[in-house]
């Protein structure tokens, strides 16, 4: 049984600030983070309650998406990942580890912030899976900017176009795909309902992200398909120290948690199986908070 299946002080399992300053330029690479997250690789177990299932998943060679990604395959899943061009080296070790567990795994890689490829992606995902049954939605944009004035027309349009654009381009281009029983999860941040000063336009994107889904759910469930947000509190991933926090930050990022660390992307992994399996069977339009003890307020 790996270590993280033991019973244990939820508050020591895993690292704790400080931890280096290390700025890498936006979107930043997992294997350079230091120390390195557990996304699962190593740590998840999976008891086939995705078996056969294909899902899509955007920012999936990564973070939160990556934990996901190794979830759903550790739970029978075929699995594709969507990313930047420039992530090729953090997706094909997913692609490796989907492949490990003996599904199949496709290799997305593009710019979500264009409209045709948002929906192309999705095409070749049923082109080579035959279907699609789960689609996760969690390719984000988060740069900080110190005060108001700081947000140019150029930030405040890439991170409309990546987090919540392409959120409407994919959920378009999918929904005539997906069957009864299937599942579509976003993911928001706590950003939605208590956000920072230097995240405005973020903390917009994911308070849109938020109501975006819960009318989604409503119309969705009329053909038998749920759908729901995770919405992370502050997880060990590349985007903070890409340009998503200051590096003083980044030094102390999930110090003020009531768990005094930030949570590694295997500690969500489980809610995102729970509202993608067939367990999930009564859950829909609902907001799920993973954040350290903050909640939803
Ligand atoms: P991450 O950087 O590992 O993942 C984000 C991914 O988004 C990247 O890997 C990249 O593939 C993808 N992406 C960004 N711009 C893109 C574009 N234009 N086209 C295609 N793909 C693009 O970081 P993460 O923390 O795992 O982020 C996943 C989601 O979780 C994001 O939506 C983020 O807002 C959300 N979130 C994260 C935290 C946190 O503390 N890490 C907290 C709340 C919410
Ligand atoms: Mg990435």
């Amino acid at each position: 049984m790996p270590d993280r299946l033991t019973m244990q002080d939820p508050r020591s399992q895993y690292p704790k600030p400080p931890f280096p300053k290390q700025p890498q330029p936006r979107p930043g690479i997992a294997g350079k983070l230091e120390p390195r997250p557990d996304h699962g690789e190593k740590s998840y177990v999976g008891a086939g309650k995705l078996t056969g299932r294909k899902a899509l998943i955007t920012g999936g060679d990564s973070g939160i998406g990556r934990a996901a990604a190794i979830a759903f395959a550790r739970e029978g899943a075929d699995v594709a990942i969507a990313y930047l061009p420039s992530e090729e080296a953090d997706a094909q070790e997913v692609l490796t580890l989907i492949e490990a567990e003996g599904r199949k795994a496709i290799g997305l890689p593009g710019d979500v912030s264009d409209e045709n490829w948002s929906r192309q992606l999705v095409e070749d995902t049923v082109k080579g899976f035959g279907s699609l049954d789960i689609l996760v939605i969690n390719a984000g944009r988060q740069q900080w900017r110190e005060n108001v004035g700081e947000v140019t027309s150029d930030d405040f349009d890439k991170t409309l176009k990546t987090n919540l654009y392409a959120l409407h381009w994919i959920t378009q281009a999918a929904v005539p795909h997906l069957p009864a029983g299937a599942s579509v999860i976003t993911t928001a941040s706590v950003q939605a309902y208590d956000p920072s000063d230097i995240l405005l336009d973020y903390a917009t994107t994911k308070a849109g992200i938020v109501a975006y889904t819960k009318a989604l759910a409503k119309q969705l469930i009329e053909k038998g398909i749920r759908a729901n947000v995770v919405a992370p509190g502050p997880f060990w991933t590349v985007l903070q120290a890409s340009g998503g926090q200051p590096q003083e930050k980044v030094a102390h990022f999930g110090e003020r948690s009531r768990f005094g660390r930030p949570g590694q992307p295997v500690e969500i992994a489980p809610v995102y199986v729970l509202l993608a399996s067939q367990e999930g069977s009564y859950i829909t339009g609902e907001v799920f908070g993973v954040t350290g003890g903050a909640g939803l307020a």
